[in-house]
């Protein structure tokens, strides 16, 4: 129906951008499903268009500043733009958009595997247009930017965080060139607003083990300029042979063990703050070696500052979060595996006066082998 609404308009049409790499991928997505329209002419016209070729009314939203529309079918928003080029000047963060030929709208994209696109035209329908060897790194499992990586990424800073974010969610490199511009244009991450940062940061988290996604934000220094108090965590110190665990990698471990029993967003927010505390409580004793007295009250006290600063909100799931934090995790040893009846009796005699806050917040995961066992402990 696109094609020949694009014929009867007589304007090139291609499906562009996510659509197609994960059509190539063969990926199953999650979420919102959509599929990119670029025309080389007007979008909004396109889409009206597209919207008369069906028999039945079908919602239309006309983005007139952006100079893009939007049809809803079924599971799908199908969007419309025209081909666009945008040129960056030093002195702004806006780009000057103007319209521009489909070659000048891809290479505008962020990264090779993204700036794909299909022909929907009739002189070459089902054409597959990949001027920058997109399905060659989708082959070689690679993160790359069509144009020089410093140029991609000082245009959008942003775009160095999805590098991690669609190296995270499809288990692919990031190309060492790109990886070493991303290290040197770290710092530009401070231009991008919290907001936009959050919304590829809980991607990274959601994914099957964001351990990956952690290590790379960590050995570009993207990590240092959002989230210090995580990077801090990182280390080990050594006094008279005695050392203590590396917090940050424990914690990417303990993270990636929470995904394996739950999809739960903030459970997982809670694994990563569940040691935040621990180099700010750090002191070494010549008797007993290195300790952490009073690290969970004290990054359950650090949680709403952290929330916060990176815009996560500020409601009951940073509560839930500051609860996990404070009773150190322990609903997610009861979530884990069927607890023995020792370890469950410690665990809830330390929940103490939270014993009924733990229970809910355990409800919904336990396992009903640790469900009876708490019960009859209880009883
Ligand atoms: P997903 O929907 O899974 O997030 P996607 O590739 O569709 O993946 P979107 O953020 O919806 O991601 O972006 C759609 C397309 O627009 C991308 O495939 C890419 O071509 C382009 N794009 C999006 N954001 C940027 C950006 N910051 N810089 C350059 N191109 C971008």
């Amino acid at each position: 129906k696109v094609a020949q609404a694009a014929a009867n308009l007589g304007v090139e049409t291609y499906v562009v951008g996510g659509y197609v790499r994960d059509l190539i991928l063969d990926r199953e997505k999650k979420g919102p499903k959509d599929i990119d329209f670029t025309c080389v002419g007007s979008g909004i016209e396109l889409a009206k268009e597209v919207a008369k070729q069906f028999d039945e009314h079908v919602p239309l939203s006309v983005f007139k500043n952006f100079g893009t529309a939007m049809l809803k079918l079924e599971d799908w928003e199908l969007e419309f733009v025209g081909a666009r080029k945008e040129s960056y000047r030093a002195d702004s963060r806006k780009p000057v958009v103007e319209t521009g030929t489909l070659q000048e709208d891809l290479e505008r994209r962020d990264f090779t595997i993204n700036a794909m696109a299909i022909a929907l035209n009739a002189g070459n329908f089902g054409e597959l247009l990949d001027p920058f060897d997109g399905l060659k790194d989708i082959s070689k499992k690679l993160i790359r930017t069509p144009l020089e990586p410093n140029i991609t990424f000082s245009d959008d800073p942003l775009r160095m965080l999805r590098a991690v974010r669609f190296a995270s969610q499809l288990n692919f490199d990031i190309d060492a060139d790109t990886f070493y511009a991303i290290s040197q244009n770290a710092s530009r991450l401070e231009i991008i607003s919290g907001e936009r940062i959050i919304v590829e940061l809980n991607k990274i988290i959601q994914v099957e083990k964001p351990s990956y996604g952690f290590k790379l934000l960590f050995a570009s220094k993207i990590l240092h300029q959002f989230f210090p108090e995580m990077v801090e965590l990182q280390g080990v110190d050594s006094v008279d042979d005695k050392s203590h665990k590396d917090n940050f990698y424990h914690t990417l471990q303990v993270l990636d063990n929470v995904c394996q029993t739950s999809d739960d967003l903030y459970l997982r927010w809670a694994a990563i703050l569940h040691d935040i505390a621990k180099p700010a409580t750090k002191r070494f004793n010549k008797k007993v070696g290195w300790t952490f007295h009073g690290h969970e009250d004290k990054g359950a006290r650090m949680v709403p500052g952290i929330f916060r600063r990176l815009k996560l909100p500020m409601d009951e799931r940073m509560k839930y979060v500051q609860k996990l934090v404070k009773l150190h995790l322990r609903p997610i040893a009861l979530v884990k595996d069927e607890v023995t009846d020792s370890a469950l009796r410690r665990l809830l005699f330390e929940a103490g006066e939270d014993i009924d806050d733990l229970m809910k917040l355990c409800r919904a995961d336990v396992t009903s082998k640790n469900n009876r066992k708490v019960k009859r402990y209880l009883e």
